[in-house]
């Protein structure tokens, strides 16, 4: 079946207001397996609407609108739209009976020209709207339909979600999806390990690399969306089980909210060193409600003097083999954890560039060290010569999940684990 959303506002067209409702409706259309052709914002233009409409409807077997079901006289979609059916309108008294109860129930009159939102398709039909006085209505002529729906959004989505797409999905397929979260390991090396998953038919299965993380997105059509859950489910389990522990999380779950999820789940505490990221990786975990409970303390220690003085990192070491090294990361996560008195602590050192890097010490080079307990960690991450802030993504991305695999006594891939001669030594190095 193919779509077309039409979205009626001069105040659109001006730029005034987002087309919020387009994209929703252009979502909840996918989800129901209906191909969007096109997308449209026409002004409160009888003469303009129509031609539209007549248009869509050659190409189109469904039109949605959203806006223009007012009172007023330049809210004309649903008259416009009547005509190009070929239905009429008629006065349909249980709507009225609701808009004054509506207006009663705020202490207003109606207004006489509220009566016009009570008008109702005479070969169509509508859905109430409890939540504003505008009904939604539908037209058929044929084999098309049209549904038009208020335009603010506080009554477009619950109409839509209760009453609307039902009634469009009945007897139709759906499309749920389901969406894998990686990091730690890039696009293309997922792709050789499970390339052969991508060319499955239903559920089908697609790669997308995102700034420091791959997901794959797994969608699946079904009879329902209960049916389609448990398709993409099965589905997902092949990709865990070649893919294992790299896959952190779901959906909207992204690496900071599965870390503090993990670490409450634990009852353990996280505090961060950062040195080139300047406060992100704290910054992400504290963008998550309930993370005060996990976390408590982050160092923000970009001077080699704040290592120092907040850390306890040793001068010597930060004056013979510097700030980016694997030693000041390693002192830095100590230092972290003993102060904080935190359960695992990650820090990061790094040259995020554009300037400062060298031969030895290029852009992108980043220290992550991540500290539980006697086992400390340190990985190497060479990041390419990217942007700023691509860099500092990818390595907080690696601190988040360093945490998480230490919360959950996962394998650190791509760490080396301070052997106890290495330790003892940075122990030693702080005490001096
Ligand atoms: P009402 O019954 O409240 O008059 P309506 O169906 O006539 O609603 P409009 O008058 O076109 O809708 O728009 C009312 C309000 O709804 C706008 O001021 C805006 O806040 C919101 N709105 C309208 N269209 C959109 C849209 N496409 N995306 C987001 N918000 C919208």
């Amino acid at each position: 079946m193919k779509a077309e959303i039409i979205c009626v506002g001069t105040e659109l067209l001006l730029g005034d207001i987002l087309n919020t409702n387009a994209q929703f409706l252009a979502k909840e259309l996918a989800a129901l397996g209906i191909t969007v052709h096109h997308q449209w914002v026409v002004g409160d233009n009888e003469g303009r609407l129509a031609q539209l409409i007549d248009q869509a409807m050659e190409r189109s077997d469904l039109l949605v609108f959203s806006g223009g079901l007012g009172p007023t006289a330049d809210d004309l979609t649903k008259e416009t739209v009547a005509r190009c059916f070929d239905d009429t309108l008629h006065l349909e008294p249980s709507i009225l009976e609701n808009i004054r109860a509506y207006f009663a129930a705020t202490g207003r009159h109606m207004p006489p020209n509220n009566e016009k939102q009570a008008m109702v398709p005479t070969k169509g039909g509508w859905f109430e709207n409890h939540n504003g006085t505008a009904p939604a209505v539908w037209f058929r002529k044929g084999t098309k339909r049209a549904v038009l729906l208020p335009g603010p959004s506080s009554e477009l989505k619950p109409l839509w979600t209760e009453q609307v797409g039902p009634f469009l999905a009945d007897g139709r397929q759906v499309l749920h999806s389901l969406t894998l979260r990686i990091t730690g390991i890039g696009e293309s090396h997922v792709e050789e390990k499970v390339g052969h998953l991508f060319e499955n038919e239903n559920p089908t299965a697609a790669i997308y690399a995102k700034t420091g993380e791959v997901q794959i997105r797994i969608t699946a059509r079904a009879a329902s969306h209960a049916e389609g859950e448990k398709a993409c489910r099965a589905c997902a389990e092949h990709f865990r089980a070649i893919l294992g522990d790299v896959i952190y999380g779901e959906d909207a779950n992204d690496l900071e909210h599965t870390l503090v999820q993990t670490l409450a789940e634990k009852g353990l505490t996280v505090a961060t060193a950062e040195s080139c990221t300047g406060g992100l990786v704290s910054q992400r975990i504290t963008r998550v409600p309930g993370s005060s409970e996990v976390f408590g303390f982050g160092f923000c220690t970009y001077a080699n003097e704040a290592k120092h003085r907040l850390l306890g990192v040793s001068e010597k070491t930060l004056a013979t083999v510097g700030a980016v090294s694997w030693q000041t990361a390693a002192q830095m996560a100590m230092g972290a954890a003993r102060v904080s008195g935190a359960d695992i602590a990650v820090s990061l050192t790094g040259i995020a560039g554009p300037g400062g890097g060298t031969a030895e010490k290029p852009v992108g080079l980043v220290y992550v060290g991540a500290v539980r307990g006697e086992d400390v960690y340190v990985a190497k991450l060479l990041l390419g010569n990217r942007d700023r802030q691509s860099i500092r993504t990818g390595a907080a991305n690696r601190a988040l999940d360093f945490a998480r695999r230490l919360a959950l006594g996962l394998s650190m891939p791509g760490a080396d684990k301070l052997t106890a001669e290495e330790l003892a030594q940075q122990k030693q190095a702080m005490k001096e």
